[in-house]
C-alpha cells in the first residue's frame, strides 16, 4: 500500500498550500486500517467502474487502481486535481474531473466508493441513488444520516432522505468509524455503510417525474410526520397552491384505496409510495 500517515499528508498539503476547507469537508483519511476495511466490504472486481467522490490526496483511489476497470475520480479543488493528475498519471484506468459533483453530469459508473464531503450528504444522495439502476454505495458519511438511514421505527428518524435511501436501496451498516482516522480530526461521528440497489423498487418509482413527485411527497408531508396522513397531505398540496382537493376529497380517496387516517409516521415505505401515487399531480 502506498498509504500516506498523517505526517506526510499534512507536508503535502503544506506543499500545495493548501489548508483543508471545512466546507469542503476536507477531512483526509489517515487510518489504513480503514482503507483496507473500506476495500474490503467494496467487493471491488475487474468489471467495476467506480466513482469516487472527492478524491482529495489520491489514498483511496490508488489502492482502488489495479482491483478494477475503472476509476473516476471527481475533485472540486482544483490545486488537489492537479496533483492526483500527476500522481495519478501513472494509471490508465484512473480520470480525474475537475468539478463538482452535484453541477456536472456523472460517467457511467456501477459503484460508488467515497469518503463523502459530508456537507453536501444530503443532496449527494438525492443525486446518485434515487434513481431506477442506481450503483451500488460504499461511502463514509455523518453517523448522524446514517442512524437516520436504519429506519429504526423511531418516526423522529424519518426523513425524505431515510425515506428515499430506503425505497431505492437497502442498506448495510459496516461500523462506525473514529474521528481519530482523519486529519484534521471532524467535529461530527462518522459511519461506514453499504448501499444496494433494491430488486424490488415500487413500479411507481420507474420514471423521472414520478419519483421526482414522489420525493417532493415525502419532502413535503414529512414536517408533519407526527400528524394524520390527511392533515398532512393537506398542508403538502396547500404548499403546492394545489387547491383541487378539499380535505373531504383527500379522506374520499384515502379511504377508497383502504388508507386510514393515521399518523403520517405509522406508514411503512410501500404504503407512502402508493398514497403518493394517487396524489401525483
Ligand atoms: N477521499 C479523500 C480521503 O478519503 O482522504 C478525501 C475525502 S474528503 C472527506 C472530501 C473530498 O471531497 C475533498 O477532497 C474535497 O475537496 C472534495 N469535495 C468537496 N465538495 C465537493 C464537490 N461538491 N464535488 C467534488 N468534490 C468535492
Amino acid at each position: 500500500m502506498s498509504f500516506m500517515n498523517i505526517k506526510e499528508i499534512q507536508l503535502i498539503l503544506k506543499q500545495l498550500e493548501i489548508i483543508p476547507n471545512k466546507k469542503l469537508g476536507q477531512n483526509f483519511l489517515t487510518d489504513t486500517n480503514i482503507v483496507k476495511k473500506i476495500i474490503k466490504c467494496s467487493d471491488v472486481s475487474q468489471n467495476d467502474v467506480i466513482l469516487e467522490i472527492g478524491p482529495g490526496l489520491g489514498t483511496l483511489t490508488e489502492e482502488l487502481a489495479d482491483l478494477s476497470k475503472k476509476i473516476y475520480g471527481i475533485e472540486i479543488d482544483n490545486r488537489l486535481c492537479s496533483y492526483l493528475k500527476e500522481k495519478l498519471s501513472i494509471y490508465d484506468n484512473i480520470e480525474i474531473i475537475h468539478g463538482d459533483v452535484l453541477e456536472i453530469e456523472l460517467p457511467k459508473h456501477n459503484k460508488v466508493i467515497s469518503n463523502i464531503p459530508y456537507t453536501i450528504t444530503g443532496p449527494l444522495i438525492d443525486k446518485i441513488f434515487f434513481n431506477i439502476n442506481s450503483p451500488k454505495g460504499i461511502l463514509l458519511l455523518e453517523k448522524n444520516i446514517a442512524n437516520r438511514i436504519f429506519l429504526s421505527g423511531n418516526y423522529k428518524e424519518y426523513s425524505r432522505i431515510s425515506i428515499g435511501v430506503n425505497a431505492f436501496m437497502n442498506p448495510i451498516l459496516i461500523s462506525d468509524i473514529s474521528r481519530k482516522s482523519f486529519y484534521p480530526i471532524p467535529k461530527i461521528a462518522l459511519s461506514l455503510i453499504k448501499i444496494i440497489p433494491r430488486d424490488d423498487i415500487h413500479p411507481f418509482l420507474s420514471e423521472k417525474g414520478s419519483i421526482n413527485f414522489f420525493l417532493k411527497f415525502v419532502a413535503g408531508i414529512m414536517p408533519y410526520k407526527n400528524k394524520n396522513i390527511v392533515n398532512a397531505i393537506g398542508y403538502f398540496l396547500k404548499n403546492l397552491n394545489n387547491t383541487e382537493y378539499t380535505r373531504e376529497k383527500i379522506v374520499k380517496i384515502l379511504y377508497e384505496n383502504n388508507f386510514e387516517n393515521k399518523k403520517v409516521f405509522s406508514f411503512n415505505i410501500e404504503e407512502l409510495i402508493e398514497i403518493s401515487k394517487l396524489f401525483y399531480c
